[in-house]
């Protein structure tokens, strides 16, 4: 280890320690009962260099499900399948709302605000499976999760995805009202069936680290994705990818970043790291409330906020 990646260590394992003596670790997702179940006071976090060092804290290796992280990946996979056609289904504004919100989809004529909402990510989804049953658009992006994080050992777990085909109601409205403004192209239980499989894709804090490292453009990682579309998603990231808690996550971190109500956050330093923090009790916005912490933590500690 070089004396700045100790440094970053001893940093990371005070963190840890750090957080653990927090105590208000937030709620965890019970809308989804199998999330519901698991205990909110976790923390891991993982941070993949550029020279491919990751440098670890806590319990990065403990699987979570990455839930909305896949977001990130599946537009990844459909930005490099038709590009900037997307746009012309989904917007790339901040909503200002809930992830699950359907209140903008009425006034907007079924053109979700962003591809990070569920609307959004529903409709990039959709387009995923142009041409493709559910079982191969799945596999595009277990394969590009996989490639990303060179690592072929990352799976679905079908527990979480029965349990949230159980109760995702909204969801199941969600698809439905895009379907009724023509904006949704297969049938909408392909689509729900496809982005509740998606969302149940496990990882540990190490592997997101790893396959983040393609939208953080690291010296290190496969080439899977142009310097251009690793800008798009970026920026993506840092104005819609916490929802409305987004603008307080830049003031706070000040980097591009996705939170899934898994409690797993992927922060990305452009050209310098890709973080992944996972903790599973929630904010009021749906997003890990020490992993926010921690995030922030860590911009201070490195200055790697993207604002200088
Ligand atoms: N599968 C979850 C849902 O659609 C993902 C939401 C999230 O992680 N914010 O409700």
């Amino acid at each position: 280890m070089t004396h700045d990646h100790m440094t970053l260590d001893q940093f990371l394992q005070d963190l840890d320690r750090d957080i653990r003596a927090e105590g208000d670790w937030g709620e965890v997702a019970d809308y989804i009962p199998e999330l519901g179940r698991i205990d909110p006071a976790q923390f891991g976090m993982a941070i993949a260099l550029a020279d491919g060092q990751v440098l670890t804290a806590g319990q990065a290796g403990q699987r979570f499900s990455i839930q909305s992280v896949s977001k990130v990946f599946a537009l990844a996979c459909v930005l490099g399948r038709i590009g900037e056609q997307l746009w012309r289904r989904v917007g790339r504004e901040p909503s200002g709302d809930r992830f699950d919100s359907i209140l903008l989809l009425e006034q907007e004529k079924g053109r979700p605000r962003n591809p990070f909402i569920n609307a959004g990510a529903l409709v990039v989804t959709d387009e995923l499976l142009t041409g493709r049953s559910p079982r191969q658009a799945l596999a595009e992006i277990l394969a590009f999760v996989r490639a990303a994080a060179e690592d072929d050992d990352i799976h679905i777990d079908k527990a979480v995805a029965r349990s949230e085909a159980g109760s995702g109601h909204r969801n199941t409205a969600l698809v439905h009202y895009l379907r009724s403004f023509g904006n949704l192209k297969a049938p909408p239980d392909h689509v729900l069936g496809t982005y509740i499989h998606q969302c149940a894709i496990e990882m540990s804090c190490v592997q997101l680290a790893r396959a983040g490292r393609v939208i953080a453009g690291l010296d290190c990682a496969p080439v899977l994705l142009s310097p251009v579309k690793q800008r798009r998603i970026n920026a993506m990231m840092m104005t819609c990818g916490q929802y409305d808690g987004s603008g307080n996550f830049a003031f706070r971190v000040g980097m591009p970043a996705k939170s899934g109500v898994g409690g797993g956050l992927l922060v990305i330093a452009p050209g310098k790291a890709s973080i992944a923090i996972w903790s599973p009790g929630l904010d009021g916005w749906g997003n890990s409330r020490m992993g926010t912490l921690a995030a922030e933590r860590l911009a201070e500690f490195t200055g790697w906020s993207v604002f200088g």
